[in-house]
């Protein structure tokens, strides 16, 4: 089923089997995330000296995955594809052309798909043995799965004129995603800002020309042109 408003594209509606896969992921990953966080406290995984550092490196990679996926959704390879085309690139295309169209996503269909991505890691963090290396390898996991697990409600939020007051001070404070730091993603051309869990790491990658050196690098390689299926959806609504 598809839903649309006022000639623009909508977004596919989540129904039957793959609502019911995205409750059951999202179920699944909140309790892995308890258990996670359960084991961090029991194992002191916290108290080590490089406990901080693990933490805010795997903040950090979780924002730039984000930006990473993201980029190449928006970039490269065509909605019409068989597969991921309707169900993971289609997405994209749909919020660059309607983006008020996110807001009318319900919580299941925003966040269900990040959640059924994130179970391998979490499930990994609680049976690799507590040795040193096993340690932080699993609070790297926890963290990395803390942040991106809300990466999708992070972007919806940003896109919400009023959103809930907690929301607003913690984009205030630069914690998660603020609208005006994703405001300038969905201005043409629609290559800044990629990175949609925290936006931490955007400002650096634009200071080093990260996605447009990658852009030029794909294209050398393959010859594929950046944004041209994007090009061809637009121009039909
Ligand atoms: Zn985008
Ligand atoms: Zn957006």
């Amino acid at each position: 089923m598809k839903e649309a408003t006022a000639g623009l594209p909508g977004h596919d509606a989540v129904v039957g089997l793959t609502r019911a896969i995205e409750v059951v992921s999202l179920l699944a990953a909140g309790s892995l995330l308890l258990a996670n966080i359960a084991h961090a406290f029991t194992a002191g995984l916290l108290l080590h000296w490089w406990s901080p550092l693990v933490v805010v490196t795997a903040g950090l990679a979780a924002d730039l995955v984000s930006g990473l996926v993201h980029w190449t959704a928006d970039t490269w390879f065509s909605e019409t594809m068989p597969v991921l085309g309707r169900r993971f690139l289609r997405p994209f295309r749909v919020h660059h052309v309607n983006p008020d169209d996110f807001l009318k996503r319900d919580f299941v269909d925003c966040n269900g798909d990040v959640a059924m991505l994130n179970i391998p890691f979490l499930s990994l963090a609680l049976v690799i043995p507590d040795t040193t290396i096993g340690a932080a390898v699993s609070l790297a996991l926890m963290t990395f799965s803390l942040v991106s697990l809300p990466t999708n409600q992070v972007h919806q939020w940003s896109h919400m004129p009023s959103p809930p007051a907690f929301v607003g001070w913690l984009q205030r404070h630069r914690v998660i995603l603020s609208s005006d730091a994703h405001g300038s993603h969905h201005r043409a051309p629609y290559v800044a800002n990629y990175c949609i869990a925290t936006g931490w790491c955007n400002r650096w990658l634009t200071a080093i020309d990260f996605f447009p050196t990658c852009e030029r690098l794909v294209s050398r390689l393959t010859g594929l042109q950046p944004r041209s299926d994007e090009q061809i959806f637009a121009e039909r609504w």
